[in-house]
């Protein structure tokens, strides 16, 4: 059988050649202008796409489904580098990260035992040793790539829910599962952390009753004498804190939590504290900025997103951890797949360390874009995205039109138009109505979410790219539209 696989044969790589290349030079014609989306309706995309089958009785050939995926898809697909796309915390994919995704793909290792993916095995190892590095952990730290931040969370809940039960409660949930005791066990967290606590505490049979939401303060960063006293109603009430969740980098706001404050309370509390900097652990890269998480290092467990201000293609994602042996939570042996006689031959099997089995070797797109920028060629994508928040929140606190919800840490800024008038209602079907017809009418995509029950408008200014000039056109854009839907 012929052009199934790139294989050593000649008519093989032809084939792969021309597939590829054929390929990128489609991607690079569907950037026909500077906007971020085409602009049809969900209605729109379902007739144009709709089929028949997807499974004819006779294939169609390469050819023909190619020409198709180009002219309905392609021309529909978010471009993500456009500079008018800054709605959530998902951004473009540095060019080499994508160069590594064809080699990732190409390959096709396997991260769960070292006999599917010898040097990617090996990559990952040394590439998780100088994350922690960065991060401040010295060598008793580990970590293993995840799926995403929600991942990398529930990682974490669970080396901490199995730490605090076996060093502090002296009973093993791994081996018995879950116990009365465990019914009370509470975790802290903002009223604005991300929703994958909820959805980890549920999985790990916590249920949503055990996260514990701490208020924020005006500068939406976690509550610290709120906290304080929730841990302490909570143990006079017969409840178990067992961790602290700070957020680094709302995902709203791209507020920071104290977590120096935080470290103090729960060593004090022998509680074990995550870090969810999925966002803000990007800001460890920037000359200027990077005191602002530089106590991570004060945190048993880091998650460290690399799709969103890093820059990667999705997924790719780290949990780090303080102390490595936690994560024996996770392992277990199979007979096929990682023998306990392969770790005392040098063996990694890194699926020891993973709720995955089956895992993509993303290291390389860190190994790949943290040589080829350096760290002078990162601190100016990470200054420039985050000094543009600084820039655009100027402008819109200068405008008594707008009102700015918190002045950003990191690069996102959430705001509303309220131009003179007082009706809330009223101005929050306005904000939405200038989102839709951003996204329909002008093929830009902003975010939307709400701070104190008000509908706000949001920038994420993950892109580098964007410049003052598109920022001040935006606002103005902006004004225009809310103004017209007034009238
Ligand atoms: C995005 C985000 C997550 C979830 O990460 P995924 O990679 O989307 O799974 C978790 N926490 C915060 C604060 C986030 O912003």
């Amino acid at each position: 059988m012929q052009n199934i696989f790139l294989t050593s044969d000649s008519k093989d790589k032809e084939n792969y050649k021309k597939i590829i290349s054929e390929t990128a030079k489609a991607i690079s014609e569907a950037f026909t202008d500077d906007k971020a989306y085409s602009g049809p309706t969900p209605d729109q995309l379902k007739s144009l796409i709709a089929q028949e089958s997807i499974l004819p009785e006779k294939g169609l050939g390469w050819e023909k489904v190619f020409e198709s995926t180009k002219e309905k898809i392609l021309p529909n697909l978010i471009r993500t580098p456009s500079s008018d796309y800054m709605a959530h915390l998902h951004g473009p994919s540095l060019v080499e990260n994508i160069a590594a995704e064809l080699i990732i793909s190409t390959f096709n290792q396997s991260m769960d035992s070292w006999d599917q993916s010898p040097v990617a095995t090996e990559i990952e190892i040394e590439v998780t040793k100088h994350l922690c590095k960065l991060y401040g952990y010295d060598e008793k730290s580990d970590g293993v790539f995840t799926s995403g931040g929600s991942q990398s969370n529930q990682t974490a809940i669970i080396l901490a829910r199995d730490a605090f039960c076996n060093e502090i409660l002296n009973y093993d949930v791994k081996k018995n599962g879950l116990n009365e005791k465990c019914s009370k066990l509470r975790m802290y967290t903002s009223e604005i952390s991300h929703f994958s606590m909820e959805k980890s505490a549920h999985i790990l049979g916590l249920g949503y009753k055990s996260v514990v939401k701490v208020p924020v303060d005006s500068r939406k960063k976690m509550d610290v004498k709120a906290l304080k006293e929730l841990i302490q109603k909570d143990k006079a009430e017969g409840n178990i804190p067992f961790l602290i969740v700070a957020t680094v980098g709302t995902t709203d706001f791209g507020s920071i939590d104290p977590i120096e404050e935080l470290a103090a309370i729960a060593k004090e509390n022998h509680m074990w504290l995550h870090a969810d900097a999925a966002y803000g652990s990007g800001v460890i890269m920037s000359n200027k900025y990077s005191n602002r998480v530089s106590a991570l290092n004060l945190c048993d467990s880091i998650t460290v997103d690399f799709h969103k201000m890093f820059l990667m293609t999705i997924s790719c994602s780290a949990v780090l951890v303080k102390n490595a042996q936690h994560f024996n939570a996770l392992t277990i042996h199979a007979d096929y797949l990682n023998r306990e006689e392969d770790e005392e031959d040098g063996y990694s099997n890194l699926v020891d360390k993973s709720l995955q089995t089956t895992r993509r070797f993303d290291a390389l797109k860190v190994w790949i874009s943290f040589q080829t920028r350096g760290k002078d060629g990162w601190s100016e994508l990470i200054n420039t995205s985050m000094e543009n928040a600084q820039y655009l929140y100027k402008q819109l606190n200068e405008d008594s039109d707008f009102e700015v919800i918190t002045e950003p840490e990191i690069s996102s800024v959430v705001f509303r138009y309220k131009g003179s008038s007082s009706d809330i209602a009223k101005m929050d079907e306005i904000n939405k109505k200038v989102r839709r017809s951003l996204i329909h009418e002008h093929g830009i995509v902003i975010g939307q979410t709400i701070s104190d029950g008000k509908t706000c408008l949001k920038f994420t200014l993950l892109n580098p790219t964007i410049s003052h000039k598109k920022l001040d056109e935006l606002k103005a854009l902006i004004k225009k539209l809310a103004e017209d839907n007034l009238q």
